[in-house]
């Protein structure tokens, strides 16, 4: 058993990882400072409603508990939003980890599991990525998360901080067991945005249909909130245990373009998913398919989850689990 303090656990991948992380029988406590997260995420008596800035609140935490690591994704995560107002998210999600940062330094909690993303890589030269391609971020956003992935990488070198950085693809579906999914606001993100056409009769918008991709549309990585959180375990596990810091891509190595997205949609639900083809979105690479051996070989880690429709029917449970089943 070890304290493990989890930022940013009352949104959807923090939450889930606090779920399994409470199974595997951690102590575990959650810094949110619910801006996008939901306290209803989280499991009750854990939740600690702090901003990374507040240095004596985050102090205090600190001091009462002793944490063995800290497993880090408070930040914001709208790519769109953050080219409109990128200060916010220099300083929400840079300027946030750096708080936390010299927090943890300031408390002896030397290990750290950090929640990154693809979206460091900008648009890839080839696919599958690995982790060396280079980092050319072409939004606020994953600069920013860049940004952190470098102080982490001269705290190790400096300080002696150990860090698993994990780079995610398309994290998407919901845990039954622990009544949570996926709650954006506002929702960007293709998988509840198909449930919402289904149950509104709004057509989605296909963002693009013109890319150089075998049906036209943007290809993506979707991997399973779950299987994303089990990377987290293995990565602190690692880092429990000695293990030195490393840089990993978590996803499952599949691409699936958006209109196979749409057919999966089809076929789960029994429903017609209306949609139009639209522009392309801004900032939107034509493939992000990660190369996620490192993660297979280095910590073990295997996804429980390989196929699509797997992925768009635990989507579905939760969505009707939350409104109810569409169509009734
Ligand atoms: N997408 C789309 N229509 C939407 C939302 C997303 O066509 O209303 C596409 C988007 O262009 C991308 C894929 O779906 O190719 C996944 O987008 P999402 O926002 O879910 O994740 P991202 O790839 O931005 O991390």
């Amino acid at each position: 058993m070890a304290r493990i303090l989890v930022t940013g656990g009352a949104g959807y991948i923090g939450s889930h990882t606090t779920h399994y992380l409470l199974a595997r029988g951690h102590d575990v406590q959650v810094l949110d400072d619910l801006s996008k997260g939901y306290a209803h995420n989280v499991p009750k008596g854990r939740l600690h409603v702090v901003n990374l800035h507040d240095s004596s609140s985050l102090d205090q935490l600190l001091a009462a508990h002793r944490f063995d690591a800290v497993v880090h994704f408070a930040a914001f995560i709208a790519v769109g939003e953050s080219a409109r107002e990128p200060e916010r998210y220099f300083r929400n999600n840079a300027g946030g980890s750096l708080a936390l940062l010299e927090a943890i330094e300031r408390h002896g909690v030397r290990r750290l599991v950090f929640s990154s993303t693809a979206a460091v890589y900008g648009n890839p030269e080839r696919v599958p990525i690995p982790e060396s391609a280079p980092l050319l971020p072409v939004s606020p956003y994953g600069e920013s998360k860049l940004m952190t992935e470098t102080a982490l990488k001269w705290l190790d070198a400096c300080s002696g901080l150990r860090y698993v950085a994990l780079r995610y693809f398309n994290a998407c579906g919901a845990e039954a067991a622990f009544g949570i999914g996926e709650e954006h606001e506002p929702e960007t993100h293709l998988i509840p945005l198909v449930f919402r056409a289904i149950r509104t009769g709004v057509p989605l918008t296909v963002f693009g249909g013109d890319y150089a991709t075998p049906d036209g549309t943007c290809i993506r990585d979707y991997i399973h909130v779950s299987d994303l959180a089990s990377a987290h375990l293995a990565a602190l596990d690692s880092l429990l245990a000695g293990g030195a810091s490393g840089v990993f891509n978590a996803g499952t190595g599949r691409g699936y373009s958006v209109l196979e997205v749409l057919r999966a949609a089809g076929e789960v639900t029994g429903k017609k998913v209306p949609f139009v083809m639209g522009p392309r979105r801004e900032g939107d690479p034509a493939e992000l398919v990660a190369d996620s051996s490192k993660l297979r070989k280095t910590l073990g880690w295997a996804p429980q989850y390989d196929s699509l429709s797997a992925m768009v029917e635990s989507a579905w449970g939760f969505e009707n689990r939350r409104h109810g089943p569409a169509g009734t």
